[in-house]
């Protein structure tokens, strides 16, 4: 059983200071029922849909219908713009992640290049009990890393979902170069989220942010599944090991992008943790 990464899309209505989309011609993933098919032979079993922009792609919502009448588990990440049509996808979506880095607005509103705090608290909102799992993604910045707890307090409160940390790491074709985070800041949010994990609901396991502060400690970690169990397929739709190599160099540890390391990817019941942890603290089931 694997799962994939795919860019349905290239396109992105946003310039956000840490990626570089924007810079590439916009293209959208050409796909059919055929090529679906071929990827359940070769033993796709969750696809989890990203861009630029996932909610830009014409033909997203059939898309996601038929992976759903294909047997796949289905995800999405979105920035959250998009509202209407986030409505409509969530039918066919088993998971969906929404993108919100701040629970100031302005800084969020800064960061993302736009005025979209917003409708992205709106699309998190909706999607609360929509899908089996739902999450706000929250990308570690220089500038937002000391403010997990409160962004913990504000997603879990005032929105009603967990809270997923994204580990900031340029291995990704997107980021851009100019971008980066101290490990100092970075290990900050991880351990905070790790620490206080039984004081909020975040959307990733603990182990993950365990090992994202002993990676960064130069520290043993478990092995990347890139191009084992989770693949990269690109808007061209050429399948790759993740984001950087098409086939991993044996034992690449150049990165901790979660796509290709939380644990939960490789074991999808370790996410029952999230809601029964939910179910405890008498939130809504996520
Ligand atoms: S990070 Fe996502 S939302 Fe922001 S510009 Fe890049 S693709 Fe668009
Ligand atoms: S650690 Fe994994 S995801 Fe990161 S660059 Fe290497 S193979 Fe790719």
């Amino acid at each position: 059983m694997k799962g994939a990464i795919v860019q349905v899309t290239s396109a992105c209505n946003l310039r956000c200071n840490s990626c570089q989309t924007y810079l590439s011609k916009p293209e959208f993933l050409k796909w059919d029922r055929e090529w679906l098919r071929d990827l359940r032979k070769q033993g796709f079993w969750y696809l989890s849909l990203t861009g630029g922009e996932p909610t830009l792609h014409p033909d997203i919502v059939k898309m996601l219908q038929a992976m759903k009448e294909l047997g796949f588990i289905t995800h999405t990440a979105t920035n959250g713009t998009n509202p209407e049509k986030i409505k409509e996808m969530t039918e066919y979506l088993d998971a969906i992640s929404i993108s919100l880095d701040d629970y100031m607005p302005d800084a969020h509103n800064q960061f993302r290049g736009r005025k979209i705090f917003a409708e992205a608290v709106e699309s998190a909102r909706y999607v609360k009990g929509k899908t089996k799992i739902a999450t706000v993604n929250m990308l570690v910045t220089e500038d937002n890393a000391e403010r997990v707890l409160q962004m913990a307090e504000f997603t879990n409160s005032e929105i009603g979902l967990p809270l997923s940390l994204c580990f900031p790491d340029n291995a990704s074709y997107v980021f851009n170069k100019n971008f980066s985070v101290s490990h100092k800041k970075i290990q900050t949010a991880f351990q905070v989220a790790y620490s206080n994990y039984r004081k909020y609901v975040f959307g990733n396991t603990r182990e993950y942010y365990r090992q994202c502060v002993e990676y960064l400690s130069g520290n043993k970690v478990s092995r990347c599944r890139a191009g084992e169990a989770i693949f990269y397929i690109d808007v061209k739709g050429k399948l790759n090991a993740c984001f950087k190599h098409e086939k991993p160099p044996r034992n690449c540890n150049e990165c901790f992008i979660q796509c290709f390391r939380e644990p939960s990817l490789f074991n999808p019941l370790a996410h029952m943790g999230v809601f029964v942890r939910s179910y405890l603290k008498g939130k809504k089931p996520v």
